[in-house]
């Protein structure tokens, strides 16, 4: 069921599998938002992306897209000084943008599919999206989706969706133990795009 009751941001199409199927079948009227300056390169980001358009084609809902791509955020250390992490950054410029986009085109709740990784912090991204709520006033849907993590993951590799191995952002990629192989499946010039 698509819909303006709740708008679920999602940060990549495997992740927003299970919460997707869990609020559709419920009948809450869903649409979804695209929303993740944080993924680099842009070959990446692009390729997240498509994974998406494909996914809502898959499940019939209404996915909105936003092409924000802010390395510079990241490249010039901008957390630095005013977050513990860069991921708090992270978080919170993306609960930032999915509230006020909520709240300025009538939906009733947002939500993540963040909220869905074991590998995200959690309690992090309920304070980010609670203070985006406040600043907005617009509710925060929460739902621990984590018991459902392996579900959305098995859900997405039936459906034949892309299942990237680093969070996002040019840090996540160094830190990945599938570096090489990461960087293999780019293009040549993809430092150059970054
Ligand atoms: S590791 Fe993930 S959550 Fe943290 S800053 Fe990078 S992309 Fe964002």
């Amino acid at each position: 069921m698509s819909g303006k009751d709740v708008l679920l941001h999602a940060c990549c199409a495997p992740c927003a599998e299970y919460p997707v199927f869990d609020l559709m079948g419920q009948d809450i009227a869903t649409e979804v938002l695209y929303f993740n300056p944080n993924i680099h390169p842009k070959f990446e980001f692009e390729r997240r992306r498509e994974q998406l358009v494909k996914l809502s084609s898959i499940d019939g809902f209404t996915c909105h897209f936003s092409d924000a791509f802010r390395i510079d955020d990241w490249l010039s250390h901008k957390w630095e000084g005013q977050y513990a992490s860069r991921c708090l950054m992270c978080y919170d410029i993306r609960m930032d943008h999915v509230a006020k986009f909520a709240k300025e085109n009538g939906y009733q709740r947002f939500s993540t599919s963040l909220l869905v990784s074991p590998y995200q912090n959690h309690e992090a991204i309920i304070a980010s999206a609670e203070r985006a709520s406040e600043k907005y006033g617009i509710p925060f849907f929460y739902v621990d989706w984590r018991p459902h993590f392996r579900e959305g993951q098995n859900m997405a590799r039936e459906h034949g969706l892309y299942r990237q191995k680093y969070c996002g952002c040019i840090f996540s990629l160094d830190d990945s133990e599938f570096k090489e192989k990461i960087i293999a499946s780019f293009p040549e010039n993809w430092e150059a795009q970054r």
